[in-house]
């Protein structure tokens, strides 16, 4: 059994992370294309927030409302793939209090928490609300299996937002790439667009079904494919006739698939007109994940010898 979702900033918790921040983190440069600079993060406060309720809005895909005390220290940063990290306190653990970061970075590395990143669907400034949506695959996952049972009333500490990108109104046309676990950034990229911005899509997903979230304005224009008995996103992507003028991608989806797509994709955009992220390595969990990332962020900047 998991334990209430807690979260500290993550740059708090050792030394190590201190000096790292994952792709599109706090305050990096717009579309940062490739995820891998090495930056100094300010400490930031955690937010601690309050589950309010929990709804199902797609194909396993639950949806959890969060407000209470944190909803006023939260700072909008105006991206629409705006995120925050939620942490998972180990089973069996409980702080005392979960934003006293110091005590637990002075934790052993087993009782410190699991930091998990969720893109905000949305914020309602008048309810004070905002909204995480958690694409659920299979039971392995710490923060999935919390998304099926979040409770109202429990407590949700969170570190963030960050993010870095937003469509672009200047460009002529925008792209999407995409699986399950950026559908959120995507819808919410697609609400900012007016009704006749020009789109290109494709998803790969895991539930071929879970396309209708992203809602009927744009459904005609993205190409849907089964992530698991169809061509990859990159073979999708380079058989596309992208539109003339300028274009503006979004390109977040798995870290090998990111990789494959960087490659084909970087003589086609700008980097400022790419925004590539990996959201999850298929084999790792988020821990995993990251200290891949951390480590090849290192070997980047290294000094040659
Ligand atoms: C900036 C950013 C924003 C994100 N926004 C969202 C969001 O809004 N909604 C959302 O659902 N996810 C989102 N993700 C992805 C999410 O953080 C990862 O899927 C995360 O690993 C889930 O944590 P977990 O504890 O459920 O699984 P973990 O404990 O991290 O992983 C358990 C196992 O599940 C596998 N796994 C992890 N994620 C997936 C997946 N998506 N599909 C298939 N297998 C997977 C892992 O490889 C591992 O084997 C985002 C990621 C980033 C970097």
């Amino acid at each position: 059994m998991t334990v209430p979702v807690v979260k500290v900033g993550h740059h708090q918790l050792s030394g190590t992370l201190d000096t790292w921040s994952c792709p599109m983190a706090d305050r990096p440069p717009a579309h940062d294309p490739g995820g891998l600079v090495l930056r100094r993060r300010t400490p930031r406060p955690p937010l601690v927030f309050e589950v309010l309720r929990r709804e199902t809005v797609g194909d396993g895909i639950i949806r959890v409302v969060i407000g209470g005390p944190g909803f006023d220290r939260f700072q909008d940063n105006g991206f629409t793939d705006r995120y925050v990290k939620l942490q998972f306190a180990p089973e069996g653990i409980i702080y005392d209090d979960p934003t006293d970061v110091e005590t637990i970075a002075g934790r052993p590395p087993a009782e410190r928490p699991r930091m998990r990143t969720y893109t905000i669907r949305w914020i309602d400034d008048a309810a004070k609300e905002l909204a995480i949506d958690f694409v659920l695959h299979g039971d392995a996952g710490i923060a999935a299996r919390w998304a099926r049972h979040a409770a109202p009333g429990e407590q949700v500490v969170a570190g963030g937002p960050g993010g870095a990108y937003r469509p672009d109104p200047a460009a002529d046309w925008h792209l999407f790439v995409a699986d399950d676990a950026a559908l959120p950034a995507v819808a919410a990229a697609l609400d900012d667009l007016p009704d006749d911005a020009a789109v290109v899509g494709v998803v790969a997903l895991d539930v071929p079904g879970r396309a209708a979230y992203l809602g009927e304005r744009f459904a005609d224009r993205f190409q849907v494919i089964d992530r698991v008995t169809g061509p990859s996103l990159t073979a999708a992507v380079e058989g596309l006739e992208l539109p003339g003028g300028e274009g503006h991608a979004f390109v977040h989806t798995e870290l090998g698939e990111v990789r494959s797509l960087r490659t084909l994709l970087r003589g086609r955009f700008s980097p400022e007109r790419l925004s590539l992220s990996g959201y999850w390595r298929e084999g790792k969990d988020e821990d995993g994940f990251q200290a891949e990332k951390r480590a090849e962020a290192e070997a980047a900047t290294a000094p040659a010898r």
